[in-house]
């Protein structure tokens, strides 16, 4: 962490908020670069991996995942979990001893006349700092969309799946019918729990749902052995009971259950952007920024990361389409496009190896 004093308010060149892969990545470029940046994040770096359910695998595989060229390397050579990856960013922070304020969130960002002042939030007291240029790297699955029903904070209701063992021998109701909840049921039920899910349409959702998953899913269906409840919706949720209705009228009616997951996805937190004046444009909420420098209408102001896509309403932006956001951003700052990005297989890689060798 870095040192600061009661009532000192240092400056820096840049500030980056956020530490996921791409603000990770971000970092090294500028450190490389000898730019003088400080680094935030709300959580431990790496926050919305740590969440994942227990061994869950990436769809990406490693080396559209390393960042800042440095390989990733496993002993099957296969696509790689949550876990092994968080493990991959922690070994890159220490390649590069990267100064990362963890448990730090940004609470307040302002735009003044030469550039940002910011105010975080760590457990011993608000702290102040000034910056020249920010970039927000704060991903988009800050918050898990609620629902707002009565029972929605029980305790054996939940938005996270974290491990199919908790569900053994119990009944779940899995609500959604996107790529996590197909996921959720069939791990669940082969880890032995008594599997329904309710979907708000008639059909699961085939095209959000990985192609691999969705012909065992169904097979299941038809098989009687994993529950579906089409059509329905979820009014409330008792320490017994879910009260689903029919879409399009019908009388509700009470699901017994012991606990309900809650698929139903998440969204970042863009009340940074507002704060700063960014202008958030259309139903997805998408931030205005020139896509040649990533800087928002609001100047020195750079977004990395899947930030930039909004509230995504289908998934546009992921690791591996962002690391050149790093780049144009280093870019932007220091007028050189950073030698270290995405990793030696990656197109991204050799995106960069072009524009070093255009410099
Ligand atoms: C189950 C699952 C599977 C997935 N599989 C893939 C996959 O195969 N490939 C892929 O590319 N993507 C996948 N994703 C999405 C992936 O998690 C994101 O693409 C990736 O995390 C985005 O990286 P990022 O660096 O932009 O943001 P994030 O990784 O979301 O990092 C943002 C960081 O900002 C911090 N932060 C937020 N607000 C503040 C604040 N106010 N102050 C300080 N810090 C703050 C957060 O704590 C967090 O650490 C998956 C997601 C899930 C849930």
């Amino acid at each position: 962490m870095n040192d600061l004093q009661v009532g000192e308010r240092p400056s820096y060149d840049v500030a980056i908020i956020g530490a996921g892969p791409i603000g990770i990545e971000l970092a090294v470029c500028l450190q490389q670069a000898g730019v003088r940046y400080i680094h935030f994040d709300a959580h431990q770096l790496g926050y919305t991996m740590s969440w994942w359910p227990r061994n869950t695998n990436f769809f990406s595989t490693t080396e559209r995942l390393a960042i800042a060229g440095v390989p990733i390397q496993n002993n099957h050579q296969q696509r790689i979990t949550g876990e092994d990856y968080l493990a991959y960013l922690r070994s890159v922070v220490e390649q590069f001893d990267l100064m990362i304020n963890t448990y730090e969130p940004v609470t307040t960002l302002i735009r003044t006349a030469d550039g940002f002042e910011l105010e975080t939030a760590p457990l011993a007291g608000p702290r102040h700092y000034r910056a020249a240029r920010v970039v927000l790297a704060i991903g988009d699955m800050e918050w898990p969309n609620r629902l707002d029903i009565p029972g929605e904070d029980l305790p054996h209701v939940s938005h996270y799946f974290r491990d199919p063992h908790e569900y053994f021998r119990r009944r779940l109701l899995i609500v959604g019918g996107k790529n996590s909840a197909a996921e959720s049921a069939l791990r669940c039920w082969r880890a032995g729990a008594e599997v329904t899910i309710s979907y708000r349409r008639p059909q699961l959702d085939s095209e959000r749902i990985k192609h691999w998953l969705l012909p065992d899913l169904q097979a299941q269906i038809e098989a009687g052995v994993i529950g579906f409840l089409p059509a329905t919706t979820l009014l409330e949720i008792t320490p017994t009971h879910a009260l689903l209705a029919p879409v399009g009228g019908g009388a509700p009616f009470a699901h017994p259950t012991d606990f309900v997951l809650l698929n139903t996805g998440f969204h970042g937190d863009q009340s940074l952007l507002r704060m700063a004046g960014v202008e958030l444009r259309g139903e997805n909420r998408v931030p205005v920024f020139d896509p040649a420098t990533m800087e928002t209408n609001v100047p020195s102001l750079y977004l990395a990361g899947t930030v930039a896509a909004g509230v995504q309403q289908r998934y546009t932006l992921f690791i591996e389409n962002c690391h050149e956001h790093a780049g144009k951003i280093t870019q932007a700052i220091t007028g050189r496009w950073p030698a270290r990005l995405g990793s030696v297989a990656s197109r991204n890689y050799e995106l960069a190896f072009e524009q070093i060798q255009a410099n």
